[in-house]
């Protein structure tokens, strides 16, 4: 069952049972204002405690998050299906998130002294990262802490203050995030929740924010950034992937398979880095393709993943296998048949034409294409001719660094699967398709800051050239210096 409108509210539905688990307001545009206006004062006094004072709170926030990991997992599951240890993992992983931003913020936002540079010697110049004040947050259902935490921990680690827009699908967990945030921080509503369908998100992004961070689909996206055009609030966008995995000739195959089987099918394929395309060096394919096929024939859709959490994926999925099968693919495990009502079995493709739906467009289930190459160079420029550059992997023991570096994706995996989202020092992002801007790491804490440049003169200078007191002695003396300093090429 998908969420449903009843007048001001809306329901929320466990996708293993489409039980009611709960009744949501539909927040109008006017609440969505609101909102954004009581976020722009909770900003100032987030603002004014400093970093010190923030991530001090951003560890009592983290300590309830780690104190309550069942309880905020139960939620999870209630509301995406998935199982609890992997509604832990996520957990884990955004923990691990926050607790990074809040201890690098003064670090990476501080002030920085930079070079004046020689004719500027008598400046001190200096650069420092200021809050933008109050960032929306639109965040989806797939890993609806870890993913939406992406943007807020470090949009707060930065000193912002945050409007929140969950899923229509998990608005519970938003709301357990945001109280969870109240509890810990109870003096002004620096995380505010708002809930609702798209139309909610939508108001969020006319409503005066400093910057939107959005993750969801593509087409989405598109609409969030032209919304946004007409005020100029910038945006950051995480709009999904066709990631591929490359397995070259020297490659461990049981890790690769390994990595294919998890990457592709753990969260019901709901990741927007999950292993999406194989490309196997011609040498081991036979080999690395019955080996992942023993693998995916082990795995239980109910108990090792979960149902899809958006019921109109099923039909994506169903279509993405059609076209497959239908341009002479085979399905090697699963197929047509393992689309059910509410789960869909782990579905191995081969012999997939390349211009094929499940080779071009993201699935965002349980389903993985397997190609056979005929060098790395092949592997990687079929895995780069895609509209789509988030995630990568690579399974290559002499060839890894190479490998990635020229894989046209925001990050890249060697040697195992995803590791690049659990490390919170890295950031995160895609181009094309996949969106812009990047969130976690160094980057993720700029991506919501303003960078203050400041010149402070610290003498006057001997050669002054920004006043009508310039002579043309002045202008003759510099005019040689720049010749003989650069002048050499
Ligand atoms: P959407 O892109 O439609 O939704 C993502 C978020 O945007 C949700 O909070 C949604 O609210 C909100 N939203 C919807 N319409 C608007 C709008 N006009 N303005 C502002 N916000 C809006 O994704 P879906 O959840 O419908 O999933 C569709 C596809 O997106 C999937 O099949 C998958 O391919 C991809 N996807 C990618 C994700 C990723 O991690 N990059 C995550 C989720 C999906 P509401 O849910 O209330 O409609």
């Amino acid at each position: 069952m998908t969420a449903v409108l009843t007048g001001e509210t809306f329901e929320s539905f466990n996708p293993a049972t489409g039980e009611v688990v709960g009744t949501y307001p539909v927040h109008t545009a006017e609440q969505v204002e609101a909102a954004v206006a009581k976020a722009r004062d909770a900003a100032a006094w987030w603002e004014s405690l400093g970093f010190a004072g923030r991530a001090e709170r951003l560890a009592a926030w983290r300590a309830a998050l780690a104190k309550r990991m069942p309880e905020l997992g139960a939620v999870i599951t209630e509301e995406t299906g998935k199982p609890a240890g992997d509604a832990q993992l996520e957990l884990v992983l955004a923990i691990e998130h926050l607790a990074w931003a809040a201890k690098h913020a003064r670090k990476v936002l501080g002030p920085q002294r930079r070079a004046p540079g020689l004719l500027l010697s008598n400046q001190a110049a200096t650069v420092e990262y200021q809050p933008l004040g109050v960032v929306g947050v639109i965040g989806p259902w797939n890993y609806p802490v870890y993913t939406p935490l992406g943007s807020v921990s470090y949009a707060l680690a930065a000193g912002n203050a945050v409007v929140f827009k969950p899923s229509e699908f998990t608005p519970g967990v938003g709301k357990w995030l945001v109280e969870s945030f109240a509890e810990a921080v109870p003096e002004h509503p620096v995380l505010q929740l708002v809930t609702g369908l798209g139309e909610t998100g939508a108001a969020l992004t006319k409503a005066g924010v400093d910057k939107i961070a959005f993750t969801g689909s593509a087409a989405t996206g598109k609409k969030v950034m032209a919304s946004a055009a007409e005020t100029l609030t910038p945006v950051v966008i995480e709009a999904g992937g066709k990631d591929p995995l490359l397995v070259d000739a020297d490659a461990d195959l049981d890790a690769a398979a390994d990595a294919t089987v998890w990457g592709a099918f753990s969260n019901a394929g709901q990741t927007c880095a999950g292993v999406e395309r194989v490309y196997v060096h011609e040498h081991v394919y036979d080999e690395f393709v019955a080996k992942v096929v023993t693998k995916a024939e082990a795995v239980d859709a109910g108990t090792q993943y979960g149902p899809m959490t958006m019921p109109a994926q099923l039909d994506i999925v169903r279509r993405h296998i059609d076209d497959a099968l239908a341009a002479g693919g085979r399905a090697l495990v699963g197929g047509r048949d393992a689309v059910g009502d509410r789960y869909v079995k782990p579905t191995v493709l081969v012999d997939v034409s390349e211009d094929c739906s499940a080779v071009r467009e993201e699935t965002f289930g349980p389903t993985v294409t397997i190609a056979k190459v005929a060098d790395m160079d092949e592997a990687v420029e079929k895995a780069n001719d895609s509209a789509y550059g988030l995630g990568s992997t690579v399974f290559s023991k002499a060839r890894g660094m190479e490998l990635a570096r020229r894989l046209r994706t925001g990050q890249t995996a060697i040697n195992a699967p995803l590791s690049f989202a659990g490390i919170a020092s890295l950031p995160f992002g895609g181009s094309g398709e996949s969106g812009f801007g990047r969130i976690h790491g160094p980057e993720g804490l700029r991506e919501f800051a303003r960078p203050k440049s400041i010149a402070r003169q610290r003498f006057t200078a001997p050669i002054a050239l920004t006043s009508f007191a310039r002579s043309k002695k002045t202008e003759a003396i510099v005019g040689k210096l720049i010749a003989k300093l650069h002048g050499k090429g």
